[in-house]
């Protein structure tokens, strides 16, 4: 039983109540008058350890509460910061409501390095662009068990609402972190998981240490240094923490969305593969004396232990990470492998390797026949009527099977990381929890050149905007009519429009590229044509002057996208040849990467292939499906400059972002609306002993749901139809004054 639902307590259990309470103290020690609890002194009286227990957790408590005094002093660092809250910490309570105020409001706090701001429960970030002393683990302290409006805003208030709601509500929750490339996404998600481990601590350290380094080993894999961002997230991810119903942690769980794979293979210019190949190839290529190596190597070598660390503190075995070694040696290998053209009098299409030195590291690497493998990529089979016949390869099409042949490497050996963690990490699977989710995916990207990995991170934007649209505005103003209460609408930007061109069925973007790339002899021309034809709204164009390109009106501003290599990035075939040789590996990673099909089918003669975008939207409706079952809790996060300086405020940069995720209506919305709406009867239930005694279990009826709203002395909530309308800070009060009864 929980601590919340004392209908579950029973008297003869005193001893285990007690334990219970204990419990709850650790994880929150501002529960008051513990010692003077009747559970407590039942059970305390007649045990020693629990004596001792108590009197440890005490001293333990005075410690805590004496560290938390210092907020109200200027904490003497290099930089200063007030720790102290004030009512402009939240936009809701501006007197003046406009872009102006608001602009002016953040700014001002941004100089003072106050980079977060509340707009009632939602947080908004600035990323500071430079390192702040907030994150200690003494900050964990300062904001555990708080409530919001004690401390100044800060991202482990949220990390902490949704901990103490998870807790209090025996419920998941998801935080749901949004913003453009390099505004702050995966940067916040790190102290959310660092406060969760702190709040949620594990009895072994060695499970904290473990959960510490997930993020670190995934990124290395999944982030590259891009134009806008030298960490930017090439992947989406869904991490999930999982607590028991104490609230202790007891593992993670991540789910990875759409790897930008195409990177091992190319980048744009300015831009870089993979975080991991610098890592490698300074870890394994300079073993030598490090003195004589550029600054740049040292880091990376540095980063490779790092990434070593990781590895073995998460619980890989060592034949495990060689392996990943070998075959990212190889990805690099197999870059560096050149076709030239041999036309002969017979065969004018043929290509062959002029020199074998990548091509046999290659395959040494993957422990691989070096000639067949030669024949893979430079040959194919075809099966016509029964019979197996082999067509040569022109260079063009070796160098595709090439780097297709990387791209599945890659993309197969980042899943299969990412599987193995979750098995290291869940080993505890079995037994009933919580979880709190963490989403921090690729941030909406507006290059000079946009292509198809452009196009589904931004329609993930807009999948992630009218998730937030829903909560924040539709799903509130539908229930407020339909429960009877009065509320005057706000108007917003709804993108549904926009998601529905590119997700309907069958006349949607997605679907019309998916049927041209089963056509073999599509063109970027027919692409083009085909969406033109049949994309008629106002959110689509072809600008007349630039070929081969259409354009997008996202929910956050107009994107044109280049439409070279849309359908071969759709098809994203992999030649039963390259499978075939692959499968022959003797090492035993690669074999079980390449046994079944880990995310995608591979090309086959009959089997109609899963595309690229099918398979983006499967996954895009299982994120949703994940994020629906938990409570949202929102972070905004926001690029205040595109130098990335320090103390930089563009203010129409940051006025773009503020209108586009429709920051003004939220606070509107936010100030006027009921954020939270219980069922009358589950709110009695929940609450009653605010204002009944513990056994009474009073009827869940209108009235006592009034006695118990004003019991609490709580202003302007509503009672609808059938539930209670409550504003965002009426939750926390309740539970901090449930907490303690
Ligand atoms: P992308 O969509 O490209 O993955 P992102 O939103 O995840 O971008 P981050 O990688 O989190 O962006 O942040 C970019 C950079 O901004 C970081 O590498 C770091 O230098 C800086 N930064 C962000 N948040 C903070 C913070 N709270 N404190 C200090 N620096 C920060
Ligand atoms: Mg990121």
């Amino acid at each position: 039983p929980t601590l919340r639902h004392p209908e579950h307590w029973c008297r003869s259990f005193s001893h285990f109540i007690a334990q219970c309470l204990i419990k709850d103290f650790e994880t929150r020690p501002s529960v008051t008058h513990l010692l003077e609890h009747p559970f407590i002194k039942q059970a305390h009286g007649k045990d020693t350890s629990l004596r001792q227990q108590l009197s440890v957790l005490i001293r333990e408590q005075q410690d805590v509460g004496n560290r938390i005094k210092t907020r109200h002093e200027r904490i003497n660092t290099r930089k200063t910061l007030i720790i102290e809250s004030c009512p402009d910490d939240d936009l809701v309570n501006l007197e003046v409501l406009d872009e102006e105020t608001i602009i002016a409001h953040l700014q001002r706090r941004y100089q003072e390095l106050q980079i977060y701001t509340y707009v009632g429960d939602i947080l908004i970030a600035l990323n500071p662009f430079q390192t702040l002393n907030i994150y200690s683990p003494q900050f964990s302290k300062l904001y555990h068990g708080m409530k919001r409006s004690t401390n100044p805003p800060h991202i482990f208030a949220t990390a902490d609402a949704a901990y103490q709601s998870m807790v209090t509500l025996s419920k998941d929750q998801c935080i749901i972190i949004s913003g453009e490339s390099g505004a702050g996404k995966t940067e916040s998600a790190h102290l959310i998981v660092q406060h969760l481990t702190f709040l949620g601590k594990a009895n072994n350290r060695t499970l904290r240490e473990k959960i510490l380094q997930v993020n670190p080993l995934v990124e290395a894999f999944g982030n590259a240094c891009t134009a806008i961002n030298d960490n930017s997230s090439r992947f989406g991810k869904y991490l999930e923490m999982k607590f028991t119903p104490t609230g202790a942690v007891m593992g993670a769980k991540i789910s990875e969305y759409l790897l930008e794979k195409s990177r091992v293979i190319k980048q744009a210019t300015g831009e870089k593969n993979f975080h991991i190949f610098y890592y490698i190839y300074a870890g394994l290529y300079h073993q030598d004396n490090l003195k004589k190596y550029s600054e740049s190597v040292k880091l990376y070598k540095e980063q490779f232990d790092a990434i070593q660390d990781c590895f073995r503190i998460i619980g890989f075995t060592e034949e495990e990470v060689n392996s990943v070694y070998r075959i990212l040696s190889a990805i690099l290998n197999t870059g560096n492998i050149e076709f030239t053209s041999t036309s002969s009098q017979h065969q004018s299409d043929k290509s062959e390797v002029p020199d074998s030195e990548a091509l046999d590291n290659a395959a040494a690497l993957l422990s691989i026949g070096s000639e067949e493998l030669q024949e893979a990529l430079t040959s194919h089979c075809v099966v016509t009527r029964g019979e197996t016949i082999i067509r040569t390869n022109t260079v063009d099409k070796a160098t595709d099977v090439r780097d297709a042949m990387s791209k599945a490497l890659y993309g197969r050996l980042f899943s299969w990381i990412v599987n193995r963690i979750n098995a290291l990490m869940c080993s505890d699977g079995q037994i009933i929890g919580m979880n709190v989710g963490i989403l921090d995916i690729f941030g909406f990207e507006n290059f000079k050149k946009n292509s198809f990995e452009q196009l589904c991170i931004n329609i993930a934007n807009e999948q992630i905007q009218f998730y937030f649209n829903q909560h924040i505005f539709a799903l509130e103003q539908i229930e407020y009519q339909s429960e009877g209460v009065d509320a005057s609408l706000v108007e917003y930007e709804d993108n549904r429009p926009i998601l529905d061109m590119f997700l309907q069925k069958p006349m949607g973007l997605l679907s019309l590229l998916d049927e041209e790339s089963r056509f073999p002899q599509a063109t970027d021309q027919t692409l083009v044509d085909k969406f033109q034809d049949n994309l008629r709204n106002k959110y689509f164009w072809t600008p007349k002057r630039v070929e081969l390109c259409f354009g997008i009106q996202h929910y956050a501003g107009k994107v044109l996208y280049n439409v070279g290599g849309f359908l071969e990035k759709n098809r994203d075939t992999l030649p039963a040849d390259i499978v075939v040789v692959l499968r022959t590996s003797e090492n035993k990673l690669l074999q079980q990467l390449f046994s079944s099909p880990l995310t995608k089918t591979e090309e086959t003669t009959n089997m109609r292939r899963q595309t690229v975008a099918s398979y983006f939207r499967y996954s895009l409706m299982d994120l949703l499906s994940k994020m629906v079952v938990g409570t949202p809790h929102f972070v905004r996060c926001i690029k205040p400059n595109d130098d990335r300086q320090a103390l930089r405020f563009n203010k129409e940069r940051v006025m773009v972002q503020l209108r586009y995720t429709g920051i003004l209506e939220t606070v509107s919305i936010r100030r006027q609306g009921y954020s939270h709406r219980i069922l009358i009867e589950e709110f009695v239930n929940r609450y009653y002993y605010l204002a009944f005694r513990a056994h009474q279990m009073p009827e869940g009826s209108r009235e006592n749901a009034i006695i118990i709203l004003q019991k609490a002395k709580l202003d302007n909530w509503v009672l609808g139809k059938t539930k209670v309308f409550l504003k965002y800070y009426h939750v926390e009060q309740l539970n901090l004054m449930l907490r303690e009864v």
